[in-house]
Protein backbone atom coordinates (compact mmCIF):
# COMPACT_ATOMS: atom_id res chain seq x y z
CA UNK A 1 0.00 0.00 0.00
CA UNK A 2 0.93 3.80 -0.89
CA UNK A 3 0.10 6.05 1.94
CA UNK A 4 -3.46 7.34 1.36
CA UNK A 5 -4.93 9.89 -0.73
CA UNK A 6 -7.59 12.27 0.63
CA UNK A 7 -9.14 14.40 -2.33
CA UNK A 8 -11.12 17.25 -1.18
CA UNK A 9 -14.51 17.84 -3.77
CA UNK A 10 -16.82 20.52 -3.81
CA UNK A 11 -18.48 23.11 -5.77
CA UNK A 12 -16.84 26.68 -6.41
CA UNK A 13 -16.52 29.07 -3.45
CA UNK A 14 -17.37 26.56 -0.45
CA UNK A 15 -14.08 26.91 0.71
CA UNK A 16 -11.68 24.19 -0.39
CA UNK A 17 -8.80 26.19 -1.41
CA UNK A 18 -8.99 27.87 2.03
CA UNK A 19 -9.32 24.31 4.19
CA UNK A 20 -5.95 23.17 1.99
CA UNK A 21 -4.16 25.82 2.47
CA UNK A 22 -5.25 25.53 6.73
CA UNK A 23 -3.78 22.17 6.68
CA UNK A 24 -0.65 22.77 4.25
CA UNK A 25 0.14 25.83 5.25
CA UNK A 26 2.73 24.50 7.96
CA UNK A 27 4.23 21.79 5.75
CA UNK A 28 4.63 24.56 2.52
CA UNK A 29 6.93 26.73 4.92
CA UNK A 30 8.98 23.87 5.40
CA UNK A 31 9.03 22.42 1.67
CA UNK A 32 10.16 25.59 0.06
CA UNK A 33 13.43 25.37 1.89
CA UNK A 34 14.03 22.41 -0.59
CA UNK A 35 16.15 23.49 -3.54
CA UNK A 36 14.53 22.58 -7.15
CA UNK A 37 11.41 20.68 -6.14
CA UNK A 38 8.72 22.86 -7.57
CA UNK A 39 5.84 24.06 -5.38
CA UNK A 40 2.18 23.72 -6.11
CA UNK A 41 -0.68 23.45 -4.40
CA UNK A 42 -1.99 20.27 -6.17
CA UNK A 43 -1.15 18.32 -3.21
CA UNK A 44 0.21 18.28 0.55
CA UNK A 45 1.72 15.41 2.46
CA UNK A 46 0.27 15.38 6.20
CA UNK A 47 1.20 13.89 9.16
CA UNK A 48 -2.35 13.47 12.04
CA UNK A 49 -1.38 10.84 14.42
CA UNK A 50 1.18 9.30 12.91
CA UNK A 51 -1.25 8.42 9.84
CA UNK A 52 0.92 9.83 6.91
CA UNK A 53 -1.40 10.91 3.82
CA UNK A 54 -1.22 13.49 0.65
CA UNK A 55 -4.00 15.82 0.75
CA UNK A 56 -4.85 16.65 -3.16
CA UNK A 57 -6.72 19.81 -3.86
CA UNK A 58 -9.12 18.35 -7.17
CA UNK A 59 -10.28 22.29 -7.81
CA UNK A 60 -7.82 25.50 -7.95
CA UNK A 61 -8.75 26.41 -11.75
CA UNK A 62 -9.63 29.56 -12.62
CA UNK A 63 -14.02 28.77 -13.99
CA UNK A 64 -13.34 29.83 -17.82
CA UNK A 65 -17.21 30.36 -18.43
CA UNK A 66 -20.09 29.94 -15.94
CA UNK A 67 -21.82 26.97 -18.70
CA UNK A 68 -18.17 25.01 -18.03
CA UNK A 69 -18.75 25.02 -14.16
CA UNK A 70 -21.11 21.81 -13.56
CA UNK A 71 -18.81 19.88 -16.07
CA UNK A 72 -15.95 20.67 -14.14
CA UNK A 73 -17.13 19.67 -11.14
CA UNK A 74 -18.28 16.36 -12.13
CA UNK A 75 -14.56 15.77 -13.62
CA UNK A 76 -13.33 16.93 -10.02
CA UNK A 77 -15.63 14.42 -8.54
CA UNK A 78 -14.66 11.79 -11.14
CA UNK A 79 -11.76 12.49 -10.25
CA UNK A 80 -11.42 12.20 -6.71
CA UNK A 81 -13.22 8.97 -7.09
CA UNK A 82 -10.90 7.27 -9.18
CA UNK A 83 -7.60 8.57 -6.85
CA UNK A 84 -8.81 9.02 -3.40
CA UNK A 85 -8.87 6.43 -0.70
CA UNK A 86 -11.57 8.89 1.56
CA UNK A 87 -13.19 11.94 0.02
CA UNK A 88 -13.94 14.98 1.87
CA UNK A 89 -16.77 16.47 0.62
CA UNK A 90 -16.97 20.18 1.16
CA UNK A 91 -20.13 22.22 1.66
CA UNK A 92 -21.25 25.90 2.61
CA UNK A 93 -22.71 25.49 6.16
CA UNK A 94 -23.95 29.57 6.10
CA UNK A 95 -25.25 29.54 2.71
CA UNK A 96 -27.18 26.03 2.97
CA UNK A 97 -28.17 23.00 0.29
CA UNK A 98 -28.10 23.92 -3.22
CA UNK A 99 -28.60 21.66 -6.08
CA UNK A 100 -24.87 21.43 -7.13
CA UNK A 101 -24.21 19.71 -3.74
CA UNK A 102 -26.85 17.10 -4.69
CA UNK A 103 -25.51 16.43 -8.01
CA UNK A 104 -21.95 16.02 -6.44
CA UNK A 105 -23.46 13.72 -3.74
CA UNK A 106 -25.41 11.43 -6.18
CA UNK A 107 -21.78 10.82 -7.88
CA UNK A 108 -19.75 10.19 -4.77
CA UNK A 109 -22.76 8.33 -2.87
CA UNK A 110 -22.14 5.78 -5.97
CA UNK A 111 -17.99 5.50 -5.64
CA UNK A 112 -18.94 3.32 -2.74
CA UNK A 113 -15.50 5.06 -1.43
CA UNK A 114 -16.00 6.55 2.04
CA UNK A 115 -16.81 10.17 1.90
CA UNK A 116 -16.90 12.49 4.97
CA UNK A 117 -19.62 15.57 4.30
CA UNK A 118 -18.11 18.33 6.22
CA UNK A 119 -20.03 22.03 6.30
CA UNK A 120 -17.55 24.39 5.75
CA UNK A 121 -18.16 28.26 7.44
CA UNK A 122 -19.34 26.93 10.73
CA UNK A 123 -17.55 30.01 12.58
CA UNK A 124 -18.75 29.50 15.84
CA UNK A 125 -19.69 27.45 18.27
CA UNK A 126 -23.49 27.78 17.41
CA UNK A 127 -25.07 24.56 15.17
CA UNK A 128 -25.53 25.57 11.15
CA UNK A 129 -29.08 26.44 10.60
CA UNK A 130 -28.93 24.31 8.00
CA UNK A 131 -27.21 21.26 9.60
CA UNK A 132 -30.18 19.00 9.34
CA UNK A 133 -31.41 19.42 5.54
CA UNK A 134 -27.59 17.88 4.55
CA UNK A 135 -28.88 14.26 5.66
CA UNK A 136 -31.19 14.60 2.53
CA UNK A 137 -27.36 13.64 0.84
CA UNK A 138 -27.41 10.58 2.38
CA UNK A 139 -23.93 11.20 3.37
CA UNK A 140 -24.00 10.67 6.88
CA UNK A 141 -23.62 12.68 9.48
CA UNK A 142 -22.52 15.82 8.73
CA UNK A 143 -19.29 17.07 10.47
CA UNK A 144 -18.61 21.00 11.61
CA UNK A 145 -16.16 22.77 10.37
CA UNK A 146 -14.33 26.67 9.92
CA UNK A 147 -11.39 26.41 7.53
CA UNK A 148 -10.87 29.92 7.77
CA UNK A 149 -11.00 30.03 11.92
CA UNK A 150 -9.32 26.65 11.90
CA UNK A 151 -12.40 24.86 13.87
CA UNK A 152 -13.34 21.52 14.19
CA UNK A 153 -10.13 20.31 11.52
CA UNK A 154 -8.81 18.28 14.44
CA UNK A 155 -11.46 16.16 14.59
CA UNK A 156 -12.28 16.04 10.87
CA UNK A 157 -8.70 14.91 10.45
CA UNK A 158 -9.68 12.16 13.11
CA UNK A 159 -12.38 10.80 11.02
CA UNK A 160 -10.20 10.61 8.12
CA UNK A 161 -7.68 8.38 9.25
CA UNK A 162 -10.61 5.97 10.77
CA UNK A 163 -11.14 5.46 7.21
CA UNK A 164 -8.16 4.41 5.62
CA UNK A 165 -8.04 0.98 4.64
CA UNK A 166 -5.77 -1.34 6.68
CA UNK A 167 -2.41 -0.34 6.37
CA UNK A 168 -1.03 -4.37 6.87
CA UNK A 169 -2.77 -5.32 3.82
CA UNK A 170 -0.06 -5.54 1.02
CA UNK A 171 -0.92 -5.45 -2.62
CA UNK A 172 1.58 -7.36 -3.87
CA UNK A 173 4.62 -9.82 -2.05
CA UNK A 174 7.85 -8.00 -1.51
CA UNK A 175 9.72 -9.82 -4.44
CA UNK A 176 6.97 -8.27 -7.34
CA UNK A 177 8.60 -5.23 -8.57
CA UNK A 178 6.02 -2.65 -8.86
CA UNK A 179 6.18 -0.29 -11.70
CA UNK A 180 4.10 3.16 -12.80
CA UNK A 181 4.09 4.19 -16.40
CA UNK A 182 2.87 8.33 -15.60
CA UNK A 183 3.19 11.30 -18.22
CA UNK A 184 1.26 13.79 -19.66
CA UNK A 185 -1.48 12.40 -22.26
CA UNK A 186 -0.53 11.07 -25.65
CA UNK A 187 3.37 11.01 -24.35
CA UNK A 188 3.20 6.93 -25.30
CA UNK A 189 2.10 5.52 -21.85
CA UNK A 190 0.19 2.52 -23.37
CA UNK A 191 1.75 2.49 -26.52
CA UNK A 192 4.99 1.28 -24.08
CA UNK A 193 3.81 -0.79 -22.17
CA UNK A 194 1.98 -2.92 -25.09
CA UNK A 195 5.08 -3.08 -26.60
CA UNK A 196 6.54 -4.19 -23.40
CA UNK A 197 4.08 -6.74 -22.92
CA UNK A 198 3.79 -7.87 -26.40
CA UNK A 199 7.41 -9.31 -26.24
CA UNK A 200 7.15 -12.67 -25.04
CA UNK A 201 6.15 -11.61 -21.64
CA UNK A 202 3.41 -13.73 -19.50
CA UNK A 203 0.45 -11.82 -18.29
CA UNK A 204 -0.77 -13.33 -15.12
CA UNK A 205 -3.18 -13.07 -13.13
CA UNK A 206 -2.27 -15.41 -10.13
CA UNK A 207 0.51 -13.82 -8.65
CA UNK A 208 0.95 -14.17 -5.16
CA UNK A 209 -1.51 -11.59 -3.35
CA UNK A 210 -3.10 -9.59 -6.46
CA UNK A 211 -5.83 -7.88 -5.48
CA UNK A 212 -6.02 -5.17 -7.70
CA UNK A 213 -5.76 -6.89 -11.15
CA UNK A 214 -8.69 -5.33 -12.62
CA UNK A 215 -6.47 -2.15 -12.59
CA UNK A 216 -3.05 -3.35 -12.70
CA UNK A 217 -1.27 -5.57 -15.31
CA UNK A 218 0.89 -8.16 -13.51
CA UNK A 219 3.58 -10.03 -15.73
CA UNK A 220 6.36 -12.02 -15.82
CA UNK A 221 9.47 -12.10 -17.70
CA UNK A 222 11.16 -15.22 -16.83
CA UNK A 223 11.81 -15.47 -13.36
CA UNK A 224 10.91 -12.13 -12.66
CA UNK A 225 7.71 -10.81 -11.84
CA UNK A 226 6.72 -7.47 -12.26
CA UNK A 227 3.56 -5.77 -11.95
CA UNK A 228 2.28 -2.35 -14.03
CA UNK A 229 0.65 -0.54 -11.73
CA UNK A 230 -2.88 0.94 -12.64
CA UNK A 231 -2.88 0.54 -16.37
CA UNK A 232 -6.72 0.53 -16.52
CA UNK A 233 -6.13 4.55 -15.69
CA UNK A 234 -3.81 4.41 -18.81
CA UNK A 235 -6.40 2.71 -21.38
CA UNK A 236 -9.42 4.61 -20.49
CA UNK A 237 -8.64 7.35 -22.67
CA UNK A 238 -10.58 10.59 -21.05
CA UNK A 239 -13.45 11.48 -23.17
CA UNK A 240 -12.43 15.66 -22.34
CA UNK A 241 -9.76 16.19 -23.86
CA UNK A 242 -7.54 16.93 -20.50
CA UNK A 243 -6.02 20.05 -20.98
CA UNK A 244 -6.49 20.70 -17.50
CA UNK A 245 -2.93 20.06 -16.52
CA UNK A 246 -3.78 19.51 -12.99
CA UNK A 247 -5.98 16.50 -13.81
CA UNK A 248 -2.87 14.38 -15.40
CA UNK A 249 -0.63 15.44 -12.69
CA UNK A 250 -3.55 14.20 -9.99
CA UNK A 251 -4.29 10.97 -12.22
CA UNK A 252 -0.51 9.97 -11.58
CA UNK A 253 -0.28 10.70 -7.62
CA UNK A 254 -2.27 7.11 -6.41
CA UNK A 255 0.08 5.23 -9.16
CA UNK A 256 3.61 6.64 -7.89
CA UNK A 257 2.30 6.53 -4.52
CA UNK A 258 2.02 2.41 -4.86
CA UNK A 259 5.09 1.89 -6.92
CA UNK A 260 8.35 0.76 -6.38
CA UNK A 261 9.98 2.48 -10.05
CA UNK A 262 8.11 5.00 -11.76
CA UNK A 263 8.66 5.25 -15.63
CA UNK A 264 8.41 8.90 -16.52
CA UNK A 265 7.70 9.56 -19.87
CA UNK A 266 8.73 12.44 -21.76
CA UNK A 267 7.60 13.39 -25.59
CA UNK A 268 11.16 13.54 -27.11
CA UNK A 269 9.58 16.14 -29.59
CA UNK A 270 8.22 18.36 -25.96
CA UNK A 271 10.71 18.08 -23.88
CA UNK A 272 10.42 18.72 -19.76
CA UNK A 273 7.29 20.15 -19.62
CA UNK A 274 6.00 21.95 -16.02
CA UNK A 275 3.70 19.07 -15.82
CA UNK A 276 6.76 16.29 -15.98
CA UNK A 277 8.47 18.36 -13.38
CA UNK A 278 5.57 18.34 -11.20
CA UNK A 279 5.44 14.53 -11.62
CA UNK A 280 8.58 13.94 -11.22
CA UNK A 281 8.78 15.86 -7.96
CA UNK A 282 5.97 13.83 -6.50
CA UNK A 283 7.94 10.67 -7.69
CA UNK A 284 11.27 12.26 -5.69
CA UNK A 285 9.13 13.49 -2.82
CA UNK A 286 7.93 10.07 -2.02
CA UNK A 287 11.44 8.44 -2.28
CA UNK A 288 10.65 5.89 -5.45
CA UNK A 289 12.63 4.51 -7.93
CA UNK A 290 12.91 6.58 -10.91
CA UNK A 291 13.87 6.18 -14.66
CA UNK A 292 13.17 8.90 -16.83
CA UNK A 293 12.13 7.45 -20.51
CA UNK A 294 12.12 9.95 -23.75
CA UNK A 295 10.05 8.59 -26.01
CA UNK A 296 9.22 9.31 -29.80
CA UNK A 297 12.85 9.18 -30.23
CA UNK A 298 12.26 8.30 -33.83
CA UNK A 299 11.14 11.54 -34.63
CA UNK A 300 13.87 13.65 -33.60
CA UNK A 301 16.39 14.35 -36.46
CA UNK A 302 19.39 14.03 -34.66
CA UNK A 303 23.44 15.41 -35.03
CA UNK A 304 26.21 14.22 -33.42
CA UNK A 305 25.78 16.19 -30.02
CA UNK A 306 21.46 15.89 -29.73
CA UNK A 307 21.53 13.05 -27.75
CA UNK A 308 23.78 14.58 -25.35
CA UNK A 309 22.17 18.25 -25.29
CA UNK A 310 19.00 16.42 -24.55
CA UNK A 311 20.71 15.15 -21.83
CA UNK A 312 22.12 18.42 -20.23
CA UNK A 313 18.45 20.21 -20.97
CA UNK A 314 16.95 17.31 -18.44
CA UNK A 315 19.26 17.34 -15.89
CA UNK A 316 18.78 21.19 -15.61
CA UNK A 317 15.27 21.04 -15.83
CA UNK A 318 15.08 18.17 -13.44
CA UNK A 319 17.98 18.85 -11.27
CA UNK A 320 16.63 17.28 -8.23
CA UNK A 321 16.47 13.97 -9.69
CA UNK A 322 19.80 13.65 -11.04
CA UNK A 323 20.24 9.87 -10.20
CA UNK A 324 17.56 9.25 -12.29
CA UNK A 325 18.73 7.18 -15.66
CA UNK A 326 17.70 8.78 -18.82
CA UNK A 327 16.88 6.25 -21.56
CA UNK A 328 15.91 6.80 -25.00
CA UNK A 329 13.31 4.71 -26.79
CA UNK A 330 10.47 4.42 -29.62
CA UNK A 331 7.69 2.92 -28.87
CA UNK A 332 7.23 2.99 -32.35
CA UNK A 333 9.80 1.19 -33.89
CA UNK A 334 10.75 -0.31 -30.47
CA UNK A 335 14.31 0.69 -30.16
CA UNK A 336 15.68 0.09 -27.19
CA UNK A 337 12.49 -0.68 -25.48
CA UNK A 338 13.89 -4.53 -25.03
CA UNK A 339 16.36 -3.21 -22.38
CA UNK A 340 13.63 -1.41 -20.21
CA UNK A 341 12.87 -4.36 -18.01
CA UNK A 342 16.51 -4.34 -17.43
CA UNK A 343 17.21 -0.94 -16.00
CA UNK A 344 13.08 -1.37 -14.40
CA UNK A 345 14.50 -4.49 -12.93
CA UNK A 346 18.35 -2.86 -11.92
CA UNK A 347 16.77 0.52 -10.32
CA UNK A 348 14.47 -1.46 -8.09
CA UNK A 349 17.21 -3.58 -6.77
CA UNK A 350 18.94 -0.09 -6.28
CA UNK A 351 15.90 1.33 -4.78
CA UNK A 352 15.73 -1.62 -2.05
CA UNK A 353 19.50 -1.93 -1.32
CA UNK A 354 21.17 -2.20 1.81
CA UNK A 355 24.55 -1.91 2.48
CA UNK A 356 26.97 -3.06 5.76
CA UNK A 357 27.07 -0.76 8.59
CA UNK A 358 31.21 -1.20 8.62
CA UNK A 359 31.27 -0.42 5.07
CA UNK A 360 29.34 2.41 5.00
CA UNK A 361 31.10 4.27 8.13
CA UNK A 362 34.65 3.31 6.55
CA UNK A 363 32.75 5.67 3.17
CA UNK A 364 31.69 8.30 5.91
CA UNK A 365 34.96 8.16 7.90
CA UNK A 366 37.52 9.03 4.84
CA UNK A 367 34.88 11.61 3.13
CA UNK A 368 35.22 13.66 6.64
CA UNK A 369 38.92 13.19 6.10
CA UNK A 370 38.91 14.18 2.63
CA UNK A 371 36.74 17.27 3.72
CA UNK A 372 36.62 18.63 6.71
CA UNK A 373 33.20 18.79 7.98
CA UNK A 374 31.39 22.79 8.49
CA UNK A 375 32.36 24.36 11.40
CA UNK A 376 30.34 27.62 13.07
CA UNK A 377 31.30 29.94 16.31
CA UNK A 378 34.09 27.22 16.95
CA UNK A 379 31.95 24.41 16.94
CA UNK A 380 32.26 21.89 14.08
CA UNK A 381 30.07 18.99 13.11
CA UNK A 382 30.80 15.37 14.04
CA UNK A 383 29.27 12.81 12.87
CA UNK A 384 29.78 9.73 15.16
CA UNK A 385 28.38 6.81 13.41
CA UNK A 386 25.94 6.14 10.50
CA UNK A 387 23.36 3.17 9.67
CA UNK A 388 21.22 2.35 7.20
CA UNK A 389 17.59 2.63 8.71
CA UNK A 390 15.15 1.27 5.74
CA UNK A 391 15.71 1.04 2.31
CA UNK A 392 12.52 1.59 -0.62
CA UNK A 393 14.36 4.54 -0.65
CA UNK A 394 17.60 3.59 1.26
CA UNK A 395 17.30 5.92 4.46
CA UNK A 396 20.77 6.82 6.85
CA UNK A 397 20.38 8.18 10.23
CA UNK A 398 23.65 10.10 11.03
CA UNK A 399 24.30 10.14 14.33
CA UNK A 400 25.81 13.83 15.11
CA UNK A 401 26.70 16.38 17.44
CA UNK A 402 24.77 19.42 16.47
CA UNK A 403 22.56 19.48 14.25
CA UNK A 404 22.41 23.04 13.03
CA UNK A 405 26.19 21.98 11.90
CA UNK A 406 24.52 19.98 9.31
CA UNK A 407 24.52 21.88 6.12
CA UNK A 408 22.73 21.06 2.72
CA UNK A 409 26.08 21.42 0.99
CA UNK A 410 27.91 18.85 3.16
CA UNK A 411 24.50 16.62 3.35
CA UNK A 412 25.27 16.59 -0.08
CA UNK A 413 28.59 15.69 -0.45
CA UNK A 414 28.15 12.85 2.14
CA UNK A 415 25.19 11.68 -0.23
CA UNK A 416 27.78 12.41 -3.32
CA UNK A 417 30.34 9.97 -1.67
CA UNK A 418 27.54 7.21 -0.55
CA UNK A 419 26.45 6.79 -4.14
CA UNK A 420 30.14 6.88 -5.88
CA UNK A 421 30.82 4.00 -3.32
CA UNK A 422 27.74 1.94 -3.34
CA UNK A 423 25.74 2.98 -6.43
CA UNK A 424 22.34 3.56 -5.11
CA UNK A 425 21.08 4.80 -9.44
CA UNK A 426 17.81 5.88 -9.78
CA UNK A 427 16.98 6.12 -6.31
CA UNK A 428 16.77 8.89 -3.84
CA UNK A 429 18.67 8.89 -0.64
CA UNK A 430 17.22 10.27 2.65
CA UNK A 431 19.21 11.43 6.00
CA UNK A 432 17.79 11.56 9.60
CA UNK A 433 20.19 13.51 11.64
CA UNK A 434 20.19 12.17 15.03
CA UNK A 435 22.17 14.16 18.02
CA UNK A 436 23.73 12.04 20.45
CA UNK A 437 24.49 13.67 23.57
P1 LIG B 1 -13.19 27.25 -3.22
O1 LIG B 1 -13.71 27.90 -4.46
O2 LIG B 1 -14.08 26.12 -2.81
O3 LIG B 1 -11.75 26.88 -3.27
O4 LIG B 1 -13.39 28.36 -2.04
P2 LIG B 1 -12.34 29.36 -1.39
O5 LIG B 1 -11.42 28.66 -0.47
O6 LIG B 1 -11.76 30.20 -2.45
O7 LIG B 1 -13.31 30.21 -0.47
C1 LIG B 1 -14.41 30.93 -0.98
C2 LIG B 1 -14.73 32.06 -0.04
O8 LIG B 1 -15.20 31.56 1.22
C3 LIG B 1 -13.53 32.95 0.30
O9 LIG B 1 -13.95 34.27 0.33
C4 LIG B 1 -13.10 32.47 1.67
O10 LIG B 1 -12.47 33.48 2.41
C5 LIG B 1 -14.43 32.08 2.30
N1 LIG B 1 -14.27 31.06 3.33
C6 LIG B 1 -13.63 29.88 3.23
N2 LIG B 1 -13.68 29.18 4.39
C7 LIG B 1 -14.39 29.95 5.26
C8 LIG B 1 -14.79 29.78 6.63
O11 LIG B 1 -14.50 28.78 7.30
N3 LIG B 1 -15.53 30.78 7.17
C9 LIG B 1 -15.85 31.89 6.47
N4 LIG B 1 -16.57 32.81 7.10
N5 LIG B 1 -15.50 32.09 5.20
C10 LIG B 1 -14.77 31.14 4.58
P1 LIG C 1 -0.60 7.92 -23.75
O1 LIG C 1 -1.76 8.86 -23.78
O2 LIG C 1 0.56 8.49 -22.98
O3 LIG C 1 -0.94 6.53 -23.32
O4 LIG C 1 -0.05 7.86 -25.28
P2 LIG C 1 -0.35 6.79 -26.43
O5 LIG C 1 0.42 5.55 -26.18
O6 LIG C 1 -1.81 6.65 -26.62
O7 LIG C 1 0.31 7.52 -27.67
C1 LIG C 1 -0.14 8.78 -28.13
C2 LIG C 1 0.17 8.93 -29.60
O8 LIG C 1 1.58 8.96 -29.82
C3 LIG C 1 -0.35 7.78 -30.43
O9 LIG C 1 -0.84 8.31 -31.66
C4 LIG C 1 0.87 6.92 -30.67
O10 LIG C 1 0.80 6.19 -31.85
C5 LIG C 1 1.97 7.95 -30.73
N1 LIG C 1 3.28 7.42 -30.30
C6 LIG C 1 3.53 6.75 -29.14
N2 LIG C 1 4.84 6.43 -29.07
C7 LIG C 1 5.42 6.89 -30.19
C8 LIG C 1 6.76 6.87 -30.69
O11 LIG C 1 7.72 6.37 -30.09
N3 LIG C 1 6.98 7.49 -31.89
C9 LIG C 1 5.99 8.07 -32.60
N4 LIG C 1 6.29 8.64 -33.75
N5 LIG C 1 4.71 8.11 -32.15
C10 LIG C 1 4.42 7.52 -30.96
Amino acid sequence: MGKPIVAVVGRPNVGKSTFFNKIAGRRIAIVEDEPGVTRDRIYTEVEWLNHKFTLIDTGGIEPESEEIIPAQMRRQAELAIETANVIVFLVDGREGLISSDREIADMLRKSKKPVLLVLNKVDTKEQSPHYFDFYELGIGDPIEISSALGLGIGDLLDEVVKNFPNEEAEDYDEDVIKVAVIGKPNVGKSSIINKVLGEDRVIVSDIAGTTRDAIDTPFTDGEDQYVFIDTAGIRRKSKIKEHVERYSVIRSLSAVERADVCLLIIDAEEGVTEQDKKIAGFSHENGKGLIIVINKWDLIEKETNTMNQFIKSVRTELAYCEYAPIVFVSALTGQRLNKILDKIKFVANQHAMRVPTGALNEVIGEAMLLNQPPSDKGKRLKIFYATQAAVKPPTFVLFINDKELMHFSYQRYIENRIRENFGFEGTPIRFINREKT
